[in-house]
């Protein structure tokens, strides 16, 4: 589903984020509790103390790998971003009637500064989660989309009736797109 979603690439981001959650709870959780220990070990009171001897170097072993542990789980939620960003920017790509997502389009529907915008599509379009879809820069920037495009040398819309509403949105056919007036799902 989705001519400007990568689905193969979201996918994998999905099963890679996973992956680094578990593997980062797991060791984070074995890696704080080593470091809690670490930190028993130089109680004052003895009755509290433990004596297994952990040293600083174990201690900064552990905190280390702590901070690895972390950093996978940062990394993690760093792809689950992508991965909601590129579902938002596909649904703003979808309903889009004429082929050119404009400068004043982007910005009304992201809530976002163009420079923003436009370096937040960057990443998403270079690292492949966006397909079918080129950025044009300058002083009237744009995405430019090319599915329709390279079939029939323009974008084929039909006026359809909003069941919500009753407004009449273009869309393409086959897919689906947000009412303009009301902001229901209304299919191609
Ligand atoms: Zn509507």
């Amino acid at each position: 589903m989705g001519r400007y979603i990568n689905s193969n690439k979201l996918n994998t981001s999905n099963v890679v984020k996973v992956i680094l959650y578990i593997v980062g709870g797991l060791t984070g959780a074995v890696n704080l509790f080593m470091l809690m220990f670490f930190f028993f070990s130089f109680l004052p009171d003895p009755e509290n103390r433990n004596d297994m001897g952990i040293n600083f170097a174990v201690g900064a072993f552990f905190a280390v790998n702590l901070a690895v542990s972390i950093l996978m789980i940062v990394i993690g939620l760093g792809i689950g971003k992508k991965v909601k960003r590129t579902q938002f920017y596909a649904s703003i790509f979808e309903s889009d009637t004429d082929g050119i997502v404009d400068k004043q389009e982007l910005t009304d529907q992201t809530g976002m500064q163009i420079f923003d915008v436009l370096k937040e599509l960057d990443v998403l379009i270079t690292r492949s989660y966006l397909r079918n879809c080129a950025l044009r820069r300058g002083s009237d920037p744009a995405v430019l989309l090319t599915v329709d495009n390279a079939v029939s040398g323009k974008f084929v819309t039909a006026a359809v009736k909003c069941p919500a509403c009753g407004g009449v949105v273009q869309i393409r056919k086959g897919t689906t797109a947000t009412c303009e007036y009301c902001g229901a799902v209304v299919k191609g």
